[in-house]
């Protein structure tokens, strides 16, 4: 079988050359392994992805030099597949709803650090507090039919407790380093958001579902995703999905040493093709010769 690659943009912005890095890594390895490149459109968050950032990703893919199979899946024209792999975690009873806002847990968080440090997340977040956890099943009930507005959350504790000692194989490495069998920690994302009311999946669910789904055989991505790797790695073991093998690359940044952001105009692949830049010129520029 051959391998399979796939480059996973979310129309929420023009790319940049950090997407075109990263994009053309997957061609480059499907090209060199005679492999199979599939694109993704993540487009669960339908406040910020918008239809024609979606044609420009076409289109700029197209100009690098870049194809790819299709149908293009589009994650919003999957919605069942992600409830369902939802419902799955639930009957194991893995999934709590927890209603508080971001300014609530802000509070939680800011109370239980009278106390000492917090922990944070490999983003730097705090983790979520877990005060829903020990919400009776009639007090949930009750809020549901309320109306309340609520996040579905792992219990990263009961998961952690089903499916241990896991580790991915990484071919790239992350931001120390890590190369070969490198340990997952989902642990230290804490009750990670599955699901909300309104939206049937979150980025960790949907990703697991779809790599799987689409047999991705080697997941080709930035350095700003290897720790989410080790949720990932949870959600495949508790829904029983194969695992890929994982190549994080290097972030491109900007002259401050920052991520490139999708605003930041300077690397944005619009503005380097209109101020006279050819797809061979993008590669030189990002040492791929
Ligand atoms: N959609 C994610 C992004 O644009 C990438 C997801 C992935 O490659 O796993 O950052």
């Amino acid at each position: 079988m051959p391998p399979v690659f796939r480059f996973a943009p979310s129309p929420n912005g023009h790319l940049h050359l950090g997407h075109a890095y990263s994009a053309l890594l997957n061609a480059d390895r499907a090209q060199q392994t005679g492999g199979r490149l599939l694109l993704r459109i993540e487009d669960i968050d339908a406040t910020r992805c918008r239809p024609e950032f979606e044609t420009a990703i076409y289109e700029d893919l197209a100009w690098l030099g870049i194809g790819w199979e299709t149908p293009v899946r589009r994650q919003s024209e999957h919605l069942s597949d992600y409830r369902a792999a939802l419902e799955n975690l639930s009957a194991l009873g893995l999934v709590y709803p927890a209603f508080e806002s971001r300014a609530e847990i802000a509070r939680l968080v800011a109370a239980r650090e009278a106390d000492g440090p917090w922990p944070r997340d490999p983003d730097g977040a705090p983790l979520y507090p877990g005060d829903a956890r020990s919400l009776s099943a009639g007090e949930r009930d009750r809020l549901v039919a309320s109306g309340a507005p609520y996040a579905l959350r792992l219990d990263m504790a009961a998961a952690c407790r089903r499916a241990s000692g896991l580790s991915w194989h990484e071919l790239g490495e992350g931001p120390e380093s890590e190369h070969g069998t490198v340990p997952a920690r989902p642990e230290s994302w804490g009750d990670v958001v599955l699901a909300r009311k309104e939206t049937p999946t979150s980025y960790h669910l949907s990703v697991v579902v779809d790599d799987a789904l689409q047999g991705a055989s080697e997941v080709v991505r930035g350095q700003d995703l290897f720790h989410a790797t080790s949720v990932h790695r949870l959600l495949q073991a508790l829904l029983g999905l194969p695992e890929p093998a994982y190549r994080h690359h290097a972030l491109i940044r900007d002259g401050e040493g920052r991520k490139l952001s999708k605003s930041s105009r300077s690397t944005g692949l619009r503005e380097l093709r209109a101020a006279g830049t050819s797809p061979a010129g993008i590669r030189r520029l990002l040492g791929l010769g």
